[in-house]
């Protein structure tokens, strides 16, 4: 009985009415102005290479990419500053010799700083898959958060889809597989921490950006290599890493590196416990992503 009538009702008329009134214009997404002191960049305008940026602040800082590099990968950041203010013009300013392609807001605005065809200067001393001119073969991505120094707060749902769309459509543009969007510290694991272990990424890997696999549960006992363990178990560990692209030397002995590199895959695949400890759960999961990497290459005709 219920059911029925409700079919008859057109659905124009089941629509609730909005509590209004609404905020005024000057409140609304698009009119904002962005949190940015006028005059702060000399680098000239451009037009954006997304269509969901909304705004473009262009930075003095970036260059040419060398030896005619395309990007073919995508670095995500957090910003790690306390205010936007401060994130953006210091993103935008001449003599900081810093920038990124693009800064996520933590409303879902996106800001353009850079070109995709230019070098941005986001990813410093790094490595990835035998790569060490990082700037030139990335785009990097700044993402609003003020990080581990100042309370690092979860990123807001709306941010995480704006990261979204913008990943999507630079993958699309750049013919840039999943397994290549990686954090910053993936690719510079003795310095970095950022995005971070909060950084949702399953929620991308879900939308198709990113690899992830569901981490092992934590578990007491098993076995566990740590700092100043030796063998081949350890020489296996600096493999599977070393295979997966981070920078670290097969040598046998689990040093500060080997730790490090650890700790950069946890925030990553299994955030629960950021020790650089490979316990039983970091191990398992570190199989499920070779298992998962292999299959999709596999997919893709191998390579
Ligand atoms: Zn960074």
């Amino acid at each position: 009985m219920r059911k029925r009538a409700l079919t008859r009702v057109p659905y124009w008329r089941t629509i609730v009415k909005l509590p209004g009134p609404f905020p005024p214009e000057t409140e609304s997404k698009r009119k904002r102005a962005l949190p940015l002191p006028k005059g702060s960049t000399s680098a000239e305008l451009f037009v954006p290479d997304s269509s969901v940026v909304s705004d473009v602040m262009p930075s003095p800082n970036f260059g040419e990419r060398n030896d005619g590099r395309y990007p073919d990968m995508i670095v995500l950041h957090y910003t790690g500053m306390p205010d936007v203010e401060g994130a953006l013009t210091r993103l935008c300013s001449e003599g900081t010799d810093v920038s990124a392609h693009y800064v996520v807001l933590e409303d879902g605005r996106i800001v353009q700083c850079v070109p995709e065809s230019k070098r941005a200067w986001h990813a410093g001393a790094a490595f990835w898959a035998g790569e060490t001119d990082i700037n030139s073969c990335s785009i990097g991505v700044e993402i609003i958060n003020r990080g581990h120094d100042w309370g690092y707060p979860d990123y807001p749902l709306r941010q995480i889809a704006a990261v979204i769309a913008l990943c999507r459509g630079i993958m699309l543009r750049h013919d840039l597989p999943s397994h290549r969007v990686l954090g910053h510290s993936d690719v510079a694991p003795g310095r970095k921490q950022d995005p971070g272990e909060k950084f949702p990424w399953q929620s991308l890997a879900h939308s198709g950006v990113g690899v992830w696999v569901p981490p092992a549960p934590l578990s007491h006992g098993g076995e566990a290599l740590k700092p100043g363990a030796s063998g081949d178990a350890v020489l296996g560990l600096q493999e599977a890493l070393a295979s997966y692209g981070y920078g670290i030397a097969a040598n046998g002995d689990y040093d500060k590196a080997t730790m490090e590199v650890v700790t950069a895959f946890q925030r990553h695949f299994r955030p629960a416990r950021v020790d650089g400890v490979a316990d039983h759960s970091t191990l398992t999961t570190l199989q499920s992503l070779m298992t998962a990497l292999a299959a999709q290459n596999a997919l893709n005709g191998g390579s």
